[in-house]
């Protein structure tokens, strides 16, 4: 016999970003150089101080269960840091740290959407909202934006979107894939619309620190008094101090929200890794010079691809105010061979880039873009030098 899988997974896909970058590395494994900008992950290397408190935490023993919702003191530092950056109080109870801000938000969706909710998706996003949204049930509803607004959800658009189902918005600023960062005035008029048709509103942060030029960062619950009780904050260390390996996230909620998640994780979970919450701990509460250290490095990249994009006829992208990605508009380029292949799609593309220069990137489809292609950033001079190089001699 052969087992038959659930409805809900049957319609599950798997993430575009790590199967393009599964790709490259299969590429790599057979002996080819490939340039990699498909996933977004910083190529720094964990700072040490981070490293070292890991290590510290195994000799003192800290290789046990937790608390299902994360160790006190890092909580603690997570609520504290939130205080004194963006002047809003949590309690250590409203926060729930889990493997990734992934799981976070896997969880978010989790306890607060019913079958038949609908939940608006302002694309191009992420390519794991709309999957995540669908095995609860409810229903993602995408919301195109375009390249002549910043690709950021307008108040008119976010009206036009809302039926009696809508429950939610997604908002993730800095945006992956676009780069885009809203202004405090564009977060106001939003949330002023959250508030009069009653949704609420989960604001993915995890791109805060990554903010260029004169872009500035304005955290979402702080824009009007009383949003907090409207809204889940998601965020996490992967970013911030280059640790997407050891899978540390969490969210920020109201008080019945965060209580129903720890329940779920309880049971899903048990905790997050007792091992990574100790790094993540050093991380927040220990010296962030490596984070501006990233960041720079991180700019430096920005301005070289925004000028190799600029020095190509016929592409064009969003000023990249956050974030480490350069959203490619490749529509130009579309409905041509190259090297003898017909190519018509985005996704085909990205996929002859890769075939015939070996430079991965995704295709914007993937994150319900179609006629882009999604750089990231979050590569060595190296590495981008020779993909735009290998990019320039493609389109030519
Ligand atoms: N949100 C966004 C917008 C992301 O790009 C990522 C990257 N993986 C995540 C959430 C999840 O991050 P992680 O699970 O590594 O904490
Ligand atoms: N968020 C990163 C990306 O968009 C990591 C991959 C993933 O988690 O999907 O590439």
């Amino acid at each position: 016999m052969s087992i038959e899988v659930s409805k809900i997974v049957q319609a599950v896909e798997p993430s575009a970003t790590l199967a393009m970058s599964a790709k490259a590395k299969e590429l790599v494994a057979a002996g080819h150089k490939v340039y990699n900008l498909s996933v977004g992950e910083p190529d720094f290397k964990t700072p040490q101080h981070i490293i070292d408190a890991a290590v510290e935490a195994m000799n003192a023993g800290h290789t046990h269960y937790t608390p299902a919702t994360g160790i006190l003191p890092l909580k603690e530092a997570i609520v504290a840091d939130f205080q004194t950056r963006f002047g809003l109080t949590y309690k250590p109870t409203q926060c729930v740290v889990s493997n990734g801000a992934k799981h976070a938000l896997h969880n978010a969706f989790f306890a607060t959407l019913n079958p038949g909710d609908e939940a608006i998706l302002p694309a191009p996003c992420w390519v794991s909202y709309a999957e995540l949204i669908k095995l609860t049930g409810a229903t993602p509803k995408i919301v195109a934006t375009t390249q002549e607004t910043g690709f950021k959800l307008t108040p008119d658009a976010f009206r036009a979107a809302i039926t009696p189902k809508t429950r939610m918005l997604l908002l993730c600023n800095p945006s992956n894939p676009t780069g885009s960062c809203y202004t405090k005035e564009e977060l106001e008029a939003l949330a002023d619309v959250a508030v009069e048709n009653d949704l609420f509103v989960i604001a993915d942060e995890i791109y805060e620190r990554l903010v260029y030029g004169d872009a500035t960062f304005t955290s979402f619950p702080t824009v009007r008094d009383g949003l907090q009780d409207r809204v889940i904050v998601i965020n996490g260390v992967s970013k911030t101090y280059a640790m997407t390996g050891w899978r540390i996230g969490w969210l920020l909620a109201p008080d019945n929200v965060a209580k129903k998640v720890a329940s779920l994780q309880s049971q899903e979970t048990s905790n997050p890794c007792s091992i990574s919450q100790y790094a993540a701990l050093a991380g927040i509460t220990g010296d962030q010079a490596p984070v501006e250290a990233m960041k720079a490095e991180f700019a430096k990249r920005r301005e070289y691809v925004t000028q190799r994009i600029a020095d190509i006829p016929g592409l064009s992208a969003p000023a990249m105010d956050g974030a480490f990605y350069a959203f490619m508009n490749i529509q130009n380029f579309l409905g041509r061979k190259y090297g003898g292949v017909q190519v018509d799609t985005d996704k085909d593309w990205c996929l002859e880039l890769l075939q015939q220069k070996k430079v991965a990137t995704v295709f914007g489809s993937a994150f319900f873009a179609e006629g882009y292609a999604r750089a990231s950033f979050a590569a060595s001079m190296e590495t981008l030098e020779n993909a735009f190089d290998a990019i320039a001699d493609f389109v030519k």
